[in-house]
């Protein structure tokens, strides 16, 4: 018999995957934890039955997230990721000259499930540069500070991840940034949830004096096209000099393309700009 697993998107929109081995599931305190292969995406982590990352895909999302924000700002020692405790976006940070990387994960379980079923997205969180803090996000910026990019890798904005999404949180996070600080999160899909990167794009415009969308394919996700939404404290991303970004090893994330990321199609624009 065949076992498929399927993630609601909307109502009435579901992905499918065929599964082929079970790999290991767990109702941890914040969420339930699953972990399985397939034939086409390779090894999948579901939270709450939501994809967070396939083998096959990862990359784009985890190169997107880190490599926009840091080569924007071009000099980032202190980095802190709140969410992210698969360890895909802390792997990619590491590929800069960073001093320290700040990770503060809610739920310690998706941090050892990664180690133990995707060594080769965790590989960074061994790195000496890496604190690991298994904690409420929304809380530690409120007492941690001095960072130069803060990058919000959190699931949709349900359960304890409704807070990452507020405008006193976007201050926060303003405060907690050095003087020429970039913050950058996941903003979801125009495609099905126009209203909610509207509101995002609004509250942290009212608090960033640069705020841009930019881009990514990311096929296992919902509507497939997603955005990032990025505050900046004094750099405009859409001034940057391209021969001033250094070469980096990646597999989505093009410095060719650099700043085309954050053109957006007409339909984005009027989104954020009604
Ligand atoms: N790439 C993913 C996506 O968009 O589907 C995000 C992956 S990462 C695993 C998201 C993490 O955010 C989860 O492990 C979750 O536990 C964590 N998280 C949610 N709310 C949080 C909070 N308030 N503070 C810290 N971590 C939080």
């Amino acid at each position: 018999m065949e076992l498929w697993f399927s993630e609601y998107q909307t109502k009435n929109v579901k992905l499918s995957f065929r599964v082929t081995d079970v790999i290991y599931t767990k109702q941890s305190e914040y969420q339930y934890i699953s972990v399985f292969d397939t034939e086409d995406f390779g090894r999948v982590l579901a939270l709450d039955d939501t994809v967070m990352l396939t083998t096959k895909d990862e990359f784009i999302y985890h190169e997107m997230i880190s490599h926009i924000p840091l080569l924007t700002h071009g000099n980032a020692a202190k980095v802190l990721v709140i969410g992210g405790g698969d360890g895909g976006t802390v792997r990619e940070i590491l590929k800069h000259p960073v001093k320290e990387i700040n990770l503060v994960e809610i739920d310690h379980e998706v941090i050892e499930t990664s180690k133990k079923y995707f060594p080769a997205v965790s590989c960074g969180l061994s790195d000496p540069r890496v604190k690991i803090f298994c904690e409420d996000g929304i809380e530690f910026v409120k007492k941690h500070s001095g960072y130069d990019v803060i990058i919000i890798d959190s699931t949709d904005p349900i359960g304890p991840a409704v807070g990452l999404f507020s405008s006193q949180f976007y201050k926060n996070v303003f405060e907690a940034l050095n003087d020429d600080g970039i913050m950058v999160a996941q903003t979801e899909t125009p495609i099905l949830f126009g209203d909610l990167i509207k509101r995002i794009y609004t509250d942290m415009s009212a608090t960033f004096p640069y705020t841009n969308l930019y881009s990514a394919v990311i096929p296992t996700y919902p509507g497939a096209f997603w955005t990032f939404t990025m505050g900046s404290k004094s750099i405009n991303p859409i001034s940057q000099e391209i021969s001033d970004i250094p070469f980096l090893e990646t597999k989505y994330y093009s410095r060719e393309l650099h700043k085309s990321y954050f053109v957006l199609p007409p339909f984005v624009k009027d989104i954020i700009s009604k």
